[in-house]
Protein backbone atom coordinates (compact mmCIF):
# COMPACT_ATOMS: atom_id res chain seq x y z
CA UNK A 1 0.00 0.00 0.00
CA UNK A 2 1.56 3.24 -0.66
CA UNK A 3 1.65 5.77 1.49
CA UNK A 4 1.20 9.26 0.98
CA UNK A 5 4.66 10.36 1.13
CA UNK A 6 5.73 7.68 -1.54
CA UNK A 7 3.01 8.83 -3.92
CA UNK A 8 4.54 12.44 -3.16
CA UNK A 9 7.67 11.15 -4.05
CA UNK A 10 6.51 9.28 -7.68
CA UNK A 11 4.84 12.90 -8.57
CA UNK A 12 7.73 14.47 -7.82
CA UNK A 13 10.10 12.29 -10.15
CA UNK A 14 7.53 12.30 -12.82
CA UNK A 15 8.51 16.03 -12.24
CA UNK A 16 12.04 15.54 -14.31
CA UNK A 17 9.96 14.78 -17.90
CA UNK A 18 7.56 18.21 -17.05
CA UNK A 19 9.91 20.27 -19.27
CA UNK A 20 9.36 17.92 -22.62
CA UNK A 21 5.94 17.43 -21.45
CA UNK A 22 4.68 20.36 -20.72
CA UNK A 23 6.26 21.93 -24.08
CA UNK A 24 4.52 19.43 -26.20
CA UNK A 25 1.00 19.91 -24.86
CA UNK A 26 1.35 23.79 -24.92
CA UNK A 27 2.50 23.67 -28.32
CA UNK A 28 -0.18 20.85 -29.52
CA UNK A 29 -2.65 23.22 -31.99
CA UNK A 30 -6.22 22.78 -30.90
CA UNK A 31 -8.50 22.85 -33.58
CA UNK A 32 -9.99 25.85 -34.96
CA UNK A 33 -13.86 25.36 -33.61
CA UNK A 34 -11.90 23.30 -30.33
CA UNK A 35 -9.99 26.38 -29.34
CA UNK A 36 -13.13 28.44 -30.16
CA UNK A 37 -15.75 26.86 -27.86
CA UNK A 38 -12.70 26.06 -24.73
CA UNK A 39 -12.50 27.23 -21.68
CA UNK A 40 -9.46 28.10 -19.97
CA UNK A 41 -8.42 26.73 -16.57
CA UNK A 42 -6.01 26.59 -14.04
CA UNK A 43 -3.87 23.58 -12.56
CA UNK A 44 -4.20 23.74 -9.04
CA UNK A 45 -3.04 20.75 -7.23
CA UNK A 46 -0.87 22.58 -3.67
CA UNK A 47 1.88 21.56 -5.63
CA UNK A 48 1.99 18.03 -6.88
CA UNK A 49 2.05 17.61 -10.54
CA UNK A 50 -1.17 16.93 -12.01
CA UNK A 51 -1.65 13.37 -14.32
CA UNK A 52 -3.10 13.79 -17.96
CA UNK A 53 -4.54 10.12 -18.68
CA UNK A 54 -6.10 8.60 -21.93
CA UNK A 55 -9.54 8.28 -20.55
CA UNK A 56 -11.66 9.93 -17.89
CA UNK A 57 -10.39 7.23 -15.15
CA UNK A 58 -7.78 7.59 -12.59
CA UNK A 59 -6.83 3.90 -13.83
CA UNK A 60 -6.66 4.78 -16.86
CA UNK A 61 -3.44 5.31 -19.01
CA UNK A 62 -1.13 8.30 -17.76
CA UNK A 63 -0.20 9.75 -21.03
CA UNK A 64 1.60 12.66 -19.27
CA UNK A 65 1.77 15.24 -16.22
CA UNK A 66 1.15 19.02 -15.41
CA UNK A 67 2.72 21.29 -13.21
CA UNK A 68 0.93 23.22 -10.43
CA UNK A 69 -0.30 27.13 -11.88
CA UNK A 70 -0.07 25.43 -15.72
CA UNK A 71 -2.80 26.72 -18.20
CA UNK A 72 -4.90 24.31 -19.22
CA UNK A 73 -7.36 24.52 -22.34
CA UNK A 74 -10.89 22.52 -21.61
CA UNK A 75 -13.07 21.11 -24.62
CA UNK A 76 -15.87 19.25 -23.07
CA UNK A 77 -16.48 17.34 -19.84
CA UNK A 78 -16.97 14.13 -19.20
CA UNK A 79 -17.99 11.55 -16.15
CA UNK A 80 -15.28 9.45 -14.78
CA UNK A 81 -13.73 8.63 -11.53
CA UNK A 82 -15.14 10.35 -8.70
CA UNK A 83 -11.63 12.43 -7.79
CA UNK A 84 -12.01 14.70 -4.20
CA UNK A 85 -9.12 17.21 -5.45
CA UNK A 86 -8.16 20.64 -4.25
CA UNK A 87 -10.16 22.68 -5.82
CA UNK A 88 -13.74 20.34 -5.70
CA UNK A 89 -15.00 16.79 -5.30
CA UNK A 90 -16.39 15.79 -8.63
CA UNK A 91 -16.78 13.10 -11.06
CA UNK A 92 -16.03 14.85 -13.80
CA UNK A 93 -12.77 15.41 -15.99
CA UNK A 94 -11.73 17.85 -18.45
CA UNK A 95 -10.30 16.97 -21.69
CA UNK A 96 -8.00 18.97 -23.17
CA UNK A 97 -7.11 20.62 -26.60
CA UNK A 98 -4.61 18.10 -26.95
CA UNK A 99 -6.90 15.26 -26.37
CA UNK A 100 -6.12 14.00 -22.92
CA UNK A 101 -8.27 14.13 -19.73
CA UNK A 102 -7.39 14.98 -16.00
CA UNK A 103 -9.55 15.51 -13.27
CA UNK A 104 -12.18 18.55 -12.84
CA UNK A 105 -11.04 18.31 -8.97
CA UNK A 106 -7.71 19.62 -9.85
CA UNK A 107 -8.49 22.78 -11.93
CA UNK A 108 -9.67 26.29 -11.39
CA UNK A 109 -11.96 27.45 -14.15
CA UNK A 110 -14.66 30.16 -14.37
CA UNK A 111 -18.57 28.23 -12.98
CA UNK A 112 -19.18 28.28 -16.73
CA UNK A 113 -21.64 25.19 -17.98
CA UNK A 114 -19.12 23.08 -20.40
CA UNK A 115 -19.93 20.75 -23.36
CA UNK A 116 -20.34 16.92 -22.41
CA UNK A 117 -17.50 15.42 -25.01
CA UNK A 118 -19.23 13.45 -27.94
CA UNK A 119 -18.98 9.55 -27.46
CA UNK A 120 -14.92 8.74 -29.00
CA UNK A 121 -15.63 7.29 -32.51
CA UNK A 122 -15.25 3.96 -33.02
CA UNK A 123 -11.73 2.87 -34.46
CA UNK A 124 -11.37 1.66 -37.76
CA UNK A 125 -8.02 -0.07 -36.85
CA UNK A 126 -9.51 -2.41 -34.46
CA UNK A 127 -8.71 -5.81 -36.05
CA UNK A 128 -11.50 -7.65 -33.60
CA UNK A 129 -14.44 -5.69 -34.92
CA UNK A 130 -13.42 -6.17 -38.44
CA UNK A 131 -16.02 -8.50 -40.14
CA UNK A 132 -14.37 -12.10 -40.74
CA UNK A 133 -13.48 -12.63 -44.53
CA UNK A 134 -15.98 -14.95 -46.17
CA UNK A 135 -14.44 -18.54 -46.93
CA UNK A 136 -15.28 -18.56 -50.38
CA UNK A 137 -16.77 -15.82 -52.73
CA UNK A 138 -17.67 -15.84 -56.13
CA UNK A 139 -14.34 -15.50 -58.83
CA UNK A 140 -16.23 -13.49 -61.43
CA UNK A 141 -19.16 -10.90 -60.25
CA UNK A 142 -21.74 -12.39 -63.08
CA UNK A 143 -24.19 -15.05 -63.60
CA UNK A 144 -24.11 -18.35 -64.76
CA UNK A 145 -24.89 -18.76 -68.40
CA UNK A 146 -24.23 -22.33 -68.65
CA UNK A 147 -24.31 -24.99 -66.27
CA UNK A 148 -22.71 -28.23 -65.04
CA UNK A 149 -22.95 -31.69 -67.04
CA UNK A 150 -26.39 -30.54 -69.00
CA UNK A 151 -27.90 -32.65 -71.30
CA UNK A 152 -26.78 -30.67 -73.88
CA UNK A 153 -23.38 -31.03 -72.58
CA UNK A 154 -23.02 -33.70 -70.87
CA UNK A 155 -18.82 -33.52 -70.23
CA UNK A 156 -19.19 -29.86 -69.37
CA UNK A 157 -17.21 -30.31 -65.83
CA UNK A 158 -17.89 -26.41 -64.50
CA UNK A 159 -20.04 -23.41 -64.65
CA UNK A 160 -19.51 -20.56 -67.26
CA UNK A 161 -19.05 -17.34 -65.75
CA UNK A 162 -19.64 -14.93 -69.09
CA UNK A 163 -18.10 -11.34 -68.41
CA UNK A 164 -15.91 -8.65 -70.71
CA UNK A 165 -12.38 -9.46 -71.32
CA UNK A 166 -9.90 -8.35 -68.90
CA UNK A 167 -12.64 -8.82 -65.99
CA UNK A 168 -10.44 -9.60 -62.97
CA UNK A 169 -10.85 -13.54 -61.69
CA UNK A 170 -10.46 -13.74 -57.94
CA UNK A 171 -9.51 -16.79 -55.90
CA UNK A 172 -12.68 -17.97 -54.73
CA UNK A 173 -11.13 -19.38 -51.89
CA UNK A 174 -7.82 -19.60 -49.56
CA UNK A 175 -5.39 -21.62 -50.42
CA UNK A 176 -2.49 -22.57 -52.64
CA UNK A 177 -1.83 -22.52 -55.84
CA UNK A 178 -0.90 -26.03 -57.39
CA UNK A 179 -1.04 -25.41 -61.41
CA UNK A 180 -0.83 -22.76 -63.52
CA UNK A 181 -0.49 -23.84 -67.51
CA UNK A 182 -1.32 -22.99 -70.80
CA UNK A 183 -3.59 -25.83 -71.87
CA UNK A 184 -4.19 -25.93 -76.38
CA UNK A 185 -4.49 -28.83 -78.57
CA UNK A 186 -3.16 -25.83 -81.10
CA UNK A 187 -2.20 -22.39 -81.34
CA UNK A 188 -0.85 -20.83 -78.35
CA UNK A 189 -3.11 -19.49 -74.96
CA UNK A 190 -2.18 -15.84 -75.63
CA UNK A 191 -5.15 -15.70 -78.16
CA UNK A 192 -8.17 -16.50 -78.47
CA UNK A 193 -9.03 -20.00 -79.17
CA UNK A 194 -12.03 -21.62 -80.86
CA UNK A 195 -14.33 -24.74 -81.14
CA UNK A 196 -11.25 -26.23 -83.13
CA UNK A 197 -9.20 -25.90 -80.15
CA UNK A 198 -9.39 -28.44 -77.67
CA UNK A 199 -7.96 -27.35 -73.83
CA UNK A 200 -9.06 -25.21 -71.04
CA UNK A 201 -6.41 -22.49 -72.37
CA UNK A 202 -4.85 -20.59 -69.54
CA UNK A 203 -5.58 -22.69 -66.34
CA UNK A 204 -5.25 -22.03 -62.71
CA UNK A 205 -5.48 -24.39 -60.17
CA UNK A 206 -6.06 -24.06 -56.18
CA UNK A 207 -6.27 -26.20 -53.75
CA UNK A 208 -7.43 -25.31 -50.09
CA UNK A 209 -6.62 -27.18 -46.45
CA UNK A 210 -9.20 -29.37 -46.89
CA UNK A 211 -7.96 -30.52 -50.69
CA UNK A 212 -10.83 -29.21 -52.55
CA UNK A 213 -9.53 -27.76 -55.72
CA UNK A 214 -11.27 -24.94 -58.10
CA UNK A 215 -10.08 -24.52 -61.73
CA UNK A 216 -10.50 -21.27 -63.82
CA UNK A 217 -10.15 -21.45 -67.17
CA UNK A 218 -9.74 -19.58 -70.65
CA UNK A 219 -7.91 -16.79 -69.02
CA UNK A 220 -6.25 -13.89 -71.48
CA UNK A 221 -2.79 -14.27 -70.70
CA UNK A 222 -0.39 -16.02 -68.17
CA UNK A 223 -2.14 -16.08 -64.90
CA UNK A 224 -0.74 -13.53 -62.13
CA UNK A 225 -0.48 -16.27 -59.52
CA UNK A 226 2.67 -18.99 -59.54
CA UNK A 227 2.62 -22.44 -58.51
CA UNK A 228 3.18 -22.27 -54.58
CA UNK A 229 1.85 -19.55 -54.28
CA UNK A 230 -0.57 -18.91 -51.30
CA UNK A 231 -3.81 -17.15 -51.69
CA UNK A 232 -7.15 -15.76 -49.75
CA UNK A 233 -10.55 -15.33 -51.12
CA UNK A 234 -10.68 -12.57 -53.47
CA UNK A 235 -7.13 -12.38 -54.20
CA UNK A 236 -6.81 -11.65 -57.90
CA UNK A 237 -5.67 -14.69 -59.94
CA UNK A 238 -5.92 -13.24 -63.75
CA UNK A 239 -7.93 -11.76 -66.22
CA UNK A 240 -10.83 -13.39 -68.04
CA UNK A 241 -10.51 -14.43 -71.30
CA UNK A 242 -11.18 -16.61 -74.08
CA UNK A 243 -8.16 -18.69 -74.67
CA UNK A 244 -8.35 -22.65 -75.57
CA UNK A 245 -12.19 -24.39 -76.39
CA UNK A 246 -13.87 -21.28 -76.18
CA UNK A 247 -16.19 -18.81 -78.18
CA UNK A 248 -16.21 -15.64 -75.97
CA UNK A 249 -14.87 -13.97 -72.88
CA UNK A 250 -15.93 -16.02 -69.91
CA UNK A 251 -14.70 -17.68 -66.79
CA UNK A 252 -14.96 -21.46 -66.82
CA UNK A 253 -14.67 -22.48 -62.72
CA UNK A 254 -14.93 -25.83 -61.71
CA UNK A 255 -14.73 -27.69 -58.30
CA UNK A 256 -12.79 -30.83 -57.28
CA UNK A 257 -12.79 -32.87 -54.65
CA UNK A 258 -9.23 -33.99 -54.90
CA UNK A 259 -5.70 -33.00 -57.00
CA UNK A 260 -5.19 -33.35 -59.52
CA UNK A 261 -8.32 -32.24 -60.72
CA UNK A 262 -10.29 -34.98 -62.90
CA UNK A 263 -13.37 -35.59 -64.91
CA UNK A 264 -14.12 -38.22 -62.20
CA UNK A 265 -13.69 -35.70 -58.98
CA UNK A 266 -15.20 -32.55 -60.64
CA UNK A 267 -18.39 -31.44 -58.49
CA UNK A 268 -21.48 -28.88 -59.50
CA UNK A 269 -19.83 -25.72 -58.75
CA UNK A 270 -23.45 -23.80 -58.93
CA UNK A 271 -24.45 -26.20 -55.96
CA UNK A 272 -21.48 -26.40 -54.35
CA UNK A 273 -21.08 -22.56 -54.08
CA UNK A 274 -25.05 -22.13 -52.88
CA UNK A 275 -24.01 -24.48 -50.16
CA UNK A 276 -20.69 -21.94 -49.08
CA UNK A 277 -23.30 -19.51 -49.08
CA UNK A 278 -21.77 -17.84 -52.18
CA UNK A 279 -24.83 -15.60 -53.93
CA UNK A 280 -24.85 -17.07 -57.26
CA UNK A 281 -27.32 -16.16 -60.11
ZN1 LIG B 1 -17.33 -23.99 -69.43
Amino acid sequence: MPTKRNRRRASAAAIAGLGLLVGGIATATASPAEAASSVSGTVSTGGLVLNVRKAAKTDSARIGTLQEGTKVSIVCQEKGTRVNGTVRGTDLWDRLADGGYVSDAYIKRPATALPVCPLPKPSPSRTTERPASPAWVLPVAAAMNSAFRTPQRPTHNGMDLAAAKETPVKAAHSGTVMRVLCQVSIGTCDTDGGLTVSGCGWLVEIRDEAGIVSRYCHLVRRPVVVPGQKVTAGDLVGQVGSSGHSTGPHLHFEIHTAFPATPQNAVDPFLFLKEKGVPVR
